[in-house]
């Protein structure tokens, strides 16, 4: 869903001044004037907002501030593949701000297309070293690394971790970090080299978190408002929703609940030597089905499970969010009203999802896993600890 926020010239200024912080982004890497850096953004109907931080890349490049007018963008879908990682690559990308899905998506790309991509370079440009790539290719499995060297990458969107040591393998990719900020909040929170949580800037605004059993207690008793503590109180591995007040003059957030989950590191002094509390955000909801780059309502899924009616109908289900190597996996269990063929149900389960169309196109184009389906006939016997049948569960932090 497409929103905006008003933001005034003189909160346009502060949030730019505490952007430029996060340039230590690249202190392990020195900008140099020949940096180019590439934002991919993920086409209809999938999450993406990468767009928005075109501000950011003159910033990440050591340039100063600059107005949107100024840059320089191309837009391509990585469903264009080719022609887009064939960009990447004529270009000389040092610098990625992306989703991490989107940017392995791409290395897997590059490598499957490798031959092309080098076979058309040695045509338009007869050198020695596309004879090599070409030859290289005929011989060796050619990697994103051999072909592009990026040097950084800033992340958001999804959490990091699962993607490091793939990104590491495919692009060789030495220094990455991970990014928040939001369309309303207008701030990043940004890894530092220590890369373990992002610092969440005191001085910016007023973090407080809300821990998870207040949570569960407005979950279970309607109209229960939960008490949020500040981030500076916490405890390291609390766990809760992040709530922010900021400082903005045009739209000031008072205790604005971002509906993220979040996870405290540490509130004590960073061994980098920031006194900023760190957090990392777990990209958990229980209304919202989050695989990364691919989010819907869990409302979808319910009216898509509760049509089917053969061969029977479903009376309980659960979706399970978890992760085959750095991709996200989607299982789906499902406990039949009655006993019936396995491979029929599994059927209509498979058709009621293909019509989550921001799933099917997710698993057609390989940026998630093919979603499992299984049937279990004590599906909600078991209950959780809080005596609930729990219809969403992520498998982890
Ligand atoms: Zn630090």
């Amino acid at each position: 869903m497409p929103k905006w926020v008003p933001v005034g010239g003189e909160d346009r200024f502060n949030n730019l001044q505490s952007g430029y912080r996060l340039l230590y982004f690249l202190d392990k890497h020195p900008p140099s004037p020949d940096d180019v850096a590439l934002g991919v953004s993920a086409p209809a109907p999938f999450i993406s907002d990468t767009g928005a931080w075109s501000n950011f890349f003159h910033e990440l490049l050591g340039y100063g501030p600059k107005d949107f007018g100024d840059f320089e963008r191309i837009i391509f879908s990585f469903q264009d593949g080719i022609e887009g990682t064939s960009m990447a690559i004529k270009r000389k990308v040092s610098v990625f701000i992306a989703f991490p899905s989107l940017v392995m998506k791409i290395a897997e790309g590059l490598k499957e297309n490798a031959p092309i991509l080098a076979k058309a370079r040695l045509k338009e440009n007869f050198k020695f070293v596309n004879l090599l790539a070409y030859l290289i290719t005929r011989v060796v499995k050619i990697q994103a690394r051999n072909l592009v060297k990026v040097h950084t990458g800033v992340f958001a969107g999804e959490p990091l971790e699962p993607y490091r040591k793939a990104l590491l393998e495919a692009w060789n990719l030495q220094h990455t970090y991970n990014m928040y900020t939001s369309t309303e909040f207008q701030i990043s929170f940004g890894e530092c080299s220590e890369q373990n949580g992002m610092h969440v800037w005191l001085d910016a605004c007023l973090p407080e978190i809300i821990p998870q059993e207040e949570l569960s207690k407005e979950r279970d008793q309607e109209g229960y408002t939960p008490d949020a503590i500040p981030l500076w109180e916490s405890q390291p591995g609390d766990e809760g929703e992040l709530v922010l007040t900021n400082f903005a003059k045009t739209f000031p957030l008072i205790r604005w609940r971002t509906s993220d989950l979040i996870k405290v590191i540490d509130i004590g002094e960073c061994p980098c030597g920031r006194t900023h509390p760190r957090i990392n955000i777990l990209q958990r909801s229980d209304d919202l089905v989050n695989l990364g780059v691919i989010r819907f309502s869990t409302f979808t899924i319910k009216e898509a499970l509760e049509h089917i009616s053969k061969p029977t109908t479903i009376s309980t289900w659960q979706i399970r969010v978890g992760r085959k190597t750095y991709k996200p996996l989607l299982t789906v269990i499902v406990r039949p009203e009655t006993i019936v063929d396995e491979v029929e149900i599994k059927e209509s389960v498979q058709g009621a999802l293909d019509k989550i169309e921001t799933l099917r196109v997710g698993w057609e184009n390989d940026l998630i896993s093919k979603p499992m389906i299984f049937i279990d006939y004590n599906l909600g016997d078991r209950l959780s600890s809080s005596g609930k049948h729990r219809p969403l569960v992520y498998e982890e932090n």
